[in-house]
């Protein structure tokens, strides 16, 4: 095991304020099980690109061992954040504050070029303010058919690698989608079970409206009065994810007052790396006094939206068939941040007609992971054309995944192979089979 550069006695990596917790890295007994559910190590057999490998590094940092080189850093940037390391330890160890801490020092900490501080400023600018990515995605409705007839003759690959992924991983909008705002309250059809509070989302409301829609018409349909805020903001989990904690906790704090006002019983979330995120705003506000209270309570009421149908009961609307083989996509950040395996399958496999089928190494993650297709597009597109082929295999009629960068990103990479998908969100299928239409 060989760490990038060592300074004993030298400056810590990281500095007082939240650093990662020695107690955490410590539960690492260095066994190895992690290794083989791990992305990057995967990709490129290193070991220091391994959750052990990184709590090792973490470990270095913390000790005076190692400054916070460019190679340090690398081997941070290169983690997807997917959380397969945390399904995979028999130890408990909890990677994902590990990880969030380590990125937070290094998003204060460590002097990143010009040109990868702008591109990362631009995302964290535009992504989490939906008005903003509502101008930035507008002329896309205008040009969606520019950045797939250039990758067709190769134009793309002429680019900078990230300006390349950026237009390739475009979503495909529409000025009636970007204008679309989902209703502010619908009433439960026929006796009210619960009142369900709907994260709106940025990409997922400006690219995939209809998910939002028919997360509001399954719910209702199941006896949920829906309310979607419309002071709703971002969730923060791009930025927390990415190690931009305050702005993380900034946008946190809005959607705390706002769904707190709703008076709803539960929130659903239908876009896994959000679902995550709010699930840990009591973690993300442990030490501030104002807010940890109101963030752990919200955070309490948080639930997947497959999570929300399981919890309301016996299924009143009727299903009409769908006769289609589905492969089911495990988003990450549904499937190891949140267990949340069966749910989405059983909802799926409520509707007739529906054959549910998981692909190969359906615990490696498609390479999206938030902003990593983006930051990362040459490791990211390896994972996307690994999980094409593995899904390719299957002879899909259609695709479910409860993630919109998951469907984004496994979309480009089965482009790239030569299929053109179906790709939905198991909600859009369920509201596709009550609705009979
Ligand atoms: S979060 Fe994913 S990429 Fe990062 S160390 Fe864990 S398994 Fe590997
Ligand atoms: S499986 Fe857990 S305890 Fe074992 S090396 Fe990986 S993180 Fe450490």
């Amino acid at each position: 095991m060989s760490v990038p550069t060592t300074t004993p006695g030298g400056p810590p990596a990281f500095d007082i304020i939240e650093p990662p917790s020695t107690a955490l890295i410590d539960a690492c007994v260095h066994c190895g099980f992690c290794l083989p559910t791990c992305p990057t190590y995967l990709l490129w057999n290193e070991e220091m690109d391994s959750p052990r490998g990184r709590i090792y590094l973490m470990k270095a940092g913390l000790e005076g061992r190692t400054p916070m080189t460019p190679t340090f850093v690398e081997h941070f940037d290169r983690c997807l954040g997917c959380m397969s390391c945390v399904t995979a330890c028999p130890s408990g160890v909890q990677y994902g504050p590990l990880i969030e801490k380590t990125r937070a020092q290094i998003e204060r900490l460590y002097p990143r070029s010009a040109g990868d501080r702008a591109f990362r400023a631009l995302l964290f600018s535009v992504l989490p303010y939906p008005g903003r990515l509502r101008i930035a995605l507008a002329p896309l409705a205008l040009l969606s058919w520019l950045p797939k007839a250039l990758d067709r003759v190769g134009l793309l690959g002429l680019l900078p690698s990230r300006i390349g992924a950026l237009l390739r991983l475009a979503p495909p909008v529409s000025f009636a989608g970007l204008a679309a705002r989902s209703p502010v309250e619908t009433p439960a059809a026929g006796e009210q079970r619960m009142h369900v509070g709907l994260l709106t989302g940025c990409v997922q409301r400006m690219a995939f409206p209809g998910v939002n829609q028919s997360t509001i018409n399954v719910l209702s349909a199941e006896g949920c009065r829906v309310s979607a805020p419309a002071e709703q903001g971002c969730c923060g989990a791009l930025s927390l994810h990415a190690g931009n904690v305050d702005q993380a906790r900034e946008l946190a704090r809005r959607n705390i007052e706002v769904f707190e006002r709703s008076g709803a019983d539960r929130i659903a979330v239908n876009a896994a790396g959000c679902g995550s995120c709010m699930k840990e705003y009591g973690h993300l506000f442990k030490d501030d006094p104002a807010w940890a209270a109101r963030a752990k309570a919200l955070g309490d009421r948080v639930r997947d939206v497959s999570e929300v149908l399981v919890e309301v009961g016996e299924p009143r609307a009727r299903r009409h068939p769908i006769p289609a083989r589905v492969v089911y996509h495990d988003a990450c950040h549904l499937a190891h941040a949140q267990g949340i395996r069966a749910e989405p399958r059983a909802l799926l496999a409520s509707i007739p007609g529906v054959e549910v089928v998981t692909p190969a190494e359906s615990e490696i993650c498609c390479g999206s992971a938030g902003i990593y297709n983006l930051v990362e597009p040459e490791a990211a597109a390896q994972l996307g054309e690994r999980k094409a082929a593995h899904i390719a295999l299957l002879k899909p009629d259609i695709i479910a995944t409860g993630n919109p960068g998951c469907t984004l990103q496994i979309a480009a990479a089965g482009r790239r192979l030569g299929h053109t998908w179906r790709i939905v969100h198991p909600i859009e299928l369920l509201d596709q089979s009550i609705s009979g239409k």
